[in-house]
Order: C-alpha cells, then structure tokens, then sequence
C-alpha cells in the first residue's frame, strides 16, 4: 500500500480488502494486480532470480494475494492453496502418526472426511466433541494432542464456540488451535487477535464471494509454523491458479459491503423466520433466542449471512419448500452474491454417518440458508412460496 500521511492510523479492513498485498505494476503502471501465468522465471545467472524461480514455489499473483489475506487476518504470514480441504489437508501434514486432534462436532462434512478417512490412515486420531463448555475441551486433551480444530459459527447448527478460552486452553497444553473462520470471514471475526495460532479458510465462500472458485488460505503469525506451511505449500503442491488468485483478489474488493448486507438481511430474515407458524426453531446467533448469543456478540462484529431453521413436516414439506423457491437455488456451498437453500441431511453433510447427524440435531426438517445480496423483500416473498408449497405437501 502506499504510504499514508497518518502514519500512526492502521487501515481499517474495509480498506485493506480493497489493497492489502497489492502495488501498482512496477513496469507498466497496471492499477489491478497483473496475472502472471508463467510457470517458469528467467534467472540473471543459476540461482540469480527476482525473488521467483518456479510458479509452484511462488507467483506475482499469489503473492499479492497472500499479502491482503495476511492482512485481513491481522496475520504477519498467510498461504493460500487450491480449495479449502487442501488448505486443511496441508495444515494436517503439520502433525504425525500417533499425534491427536480434538475437533468440534459440529464441522463441515468435508473436514469431517478427511479427519475420519483420509488421516486415520496415516496415524491421526481425532476426537470430536461439542465445544460450547471449554471445560469439557480441557478434559478432552491428551498428553498426545497437538491440535484444537473448530468451526465457528459451526455448520449447519450455527453453534458458537469461546475462542479466546479455548485458546488459552490448548496454548497450556502445548497445542497449536486451529479455527476455520469461512462462516464468519475476517470481517466479523479475528480469530488470531483472540489467541488462535491459526486461521483457515475456504476463500470459495464468502471471501471469493461471486461462487465461482474454489480456494483456500491458512493465515498465521508464527513464524516457524509459516515456513513450515509454506514448505508444505510447495512440497506437495496444492497451489492455486494465477487466474484464480486474480479473481478471489477481485473477490475480496467487496467483502467489507458484502458481508454489511449479508448480515442486514439475513438478521431480517432470521427475525421474521422465527415469527412463522411452520418454524419449529430459528438457528441464528443474532437472535437473542440462540444459545450461543451473547458470545457472538461478544466475540464477532457480526451475526453472520447464515441461517439454519427446522421446519415442520418432515422430509416431505422440506422438498416440497425447496422445490418451489425461485430465487434461493436449491445447491450447496454459500457465501456467494446469489441466495442458497439446502437441506444439510441429504446433501452437505451426507458424509457423516445417520447417529452422529442425528445427535448433532440434523433432521429431515432441517434446511440452511445462505442469504444473497438481493432485494430482502424478494428473498421474504420467495420463502413464503417456500412455506405454502410445504404447507401442501
Ligand atoms: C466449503 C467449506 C470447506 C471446504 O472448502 P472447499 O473450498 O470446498 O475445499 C471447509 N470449511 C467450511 C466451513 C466450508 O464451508
């Protein structure tokens, strides 16, 4: 960033989405970061390069990228891979065989996939458990545990789990705490300023924001660890296009305004959600009614654009309320401009096995919504087609 004549005033975020990492061209002037495809970079002599030598190891692009992420994050280091699970994935080849992870219970399916068939492989075990009393986060460590993992807001039951006490636990302990901050973005959660050694991302989410990428980041202070994540990064490869880089980069210019109406609406839509005679229950911690509440608003800037809520009728008036919406898009994933609906049981988090969705509270009547930046009153108007077709089923 070029140099402010108040020095002495930090850029607030929603200046740093905007320019974090990024310089005018140093040779033609371009004001929006060049993408750089070339995977190869010519040396003065053998060894004699301008700082890139290979594009896996490192990318103009991905550099400029990795600094506003950094920066978002109150981070001094971030490293940014090809999707969300190769971001987890890479942080995982931290640990080794006989090392233990405790993880919330309440994790994205994918994250729970790789916990539970990709790395039990290898030797790691993982415990996974509610972390809404830290206490009982504290009785869960082992003298073998090297990482706290946790998802907060967690998905799609929108808990919300103390990170600044768990932190202090796990820092006691030995034990590095991992928070997947996709639900919540830099925006309105700094999980590093909290105590967390970590933060992850899927950028595919909110931070891209447009849901046409796939993309992660993991963000750190710690310097050992950031050499070694960047090691890894390059060792195994799970690197990010230039292309890709450029456009979360683009991505990221209006997260600050995003995530303002993401969270205006969908607090609007929680509220009148919460008064429809249908609603068995309205799972969002901007409503007072939520358990998690006061910490949220202890903890975040924010609620959130996500809304989970039961409906009643069962499996029959859940598909039949998708169904009829025009509007919300009955897919996975969220975080993107466009509204989403989906029903967590039979597509997000098929993953897990039927008990553990069942204790976790994951029914047939369950259904998430990502809340879009559209009119608020055609996102109300849309449920309510949501509601009469249910209403029929
Ligand atoms: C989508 C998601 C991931 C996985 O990220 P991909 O980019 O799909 O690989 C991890 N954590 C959370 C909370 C997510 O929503």
């Amino acid at each position: 960033m070029s140099s402010s004549n108040d020095a002495s005033r930090p850029a607030s975020l929603a200046t740093l989405c905007i320019h974090a990492g990024q310089h005018p061209d140093p040779i033609h002037g371009a004001v929006m970061t060049p993408i750089v495809l070339s995977s190869t970079f010519a040396q003065d002599g053998p060894g004699a390069h301008k700082g890139f030598d290979y594009s896996r190891a490192g990318n103009p692009t991905r550099d400029a990228l990795e600094g506003c992420y950094a920066a978002l994050e109150g981070a001094k280091h971030a490293i940014a891979f090809g999707s969300g699970c190769a971001a987890t994935t890479s942080l995982l080849l931290l640990l080794k065989s006989g090392d233990h992870v405790l993880v919330g219970d309440d994790v994205y399916g994918g994250t729970f996939r790789i916990f539970d068939k990709v790395m039990k492989q290898f030797g790691i075990d993982a415990t996974f458990l509610d972390m809404s009393d830290p206490a009982k986060v504290k009785e869960a460590l082992r003298p073998s545990t090297k990482l706290v993992w946790m998802e907060t807001p967690s998905n799609p039951m929108l808990k919300i789990f103390d990170i600044a006490a768990i932190a202090d636990i796990a820092k006691k302990h030995g034990a590095w705490l991992a928070v997947d901050n996709t639900f919540a973005t830099p925006m309105l959660q700094q999980p590093l300023a909290l105590g967390a050694t970590m933060a992850v991302h899927s950028v595919t989410k909110y931070m891209n924001g447009h849901s046409d990428v796939i993309g992660g980041a993991i963000m750190t202070s710690d310097d050992a660890l950031a050499e070694r994540l960047h090691f890894i990064q390059k060792s195994v490869g799970a690197v990010p296009s230039p292309f890709d880089c450029y456009m979360v980069l683009r991505g990221l210019k209006t997260l600050a305004v995003r995530m303002d109406r993401h969270v205006a609406s969908a607090r609007t839509l929680a509220t009148w959600l919460e008064a429809r005679p249908q609603v068995e229950r309205v799972l969002y911690p901007g409503l007072t009614s939520h358990k998690g509440h006061a910490l949220a608003e202890r903890q975040m800037m924010g609620p959130g654009g996500m809304i989970s809520f039961e409906l009643r009728g069962g499996l029959g008036a859940s598909a039949a309320f998708l169904k009829a919406l025009r509007i919300f898009a009955c897919a996975e994933s969220l975080g993107g401009v466009e509204s989403l609906a989906e029903h967590p049981a039979i597509m997000t988090h098929a993953s897990l096995p039927a008990d553990a969705r069942r204790a976790l509270g994951i029914g047939d009547g369950l259904l998430r919504l990502s809340v879009g930046l559209e009119d608020e009153g055609d996102l109300r108007g849309d449920l309510d087609r949501g509601f009469a077709a249910a209403k029929n089923a």
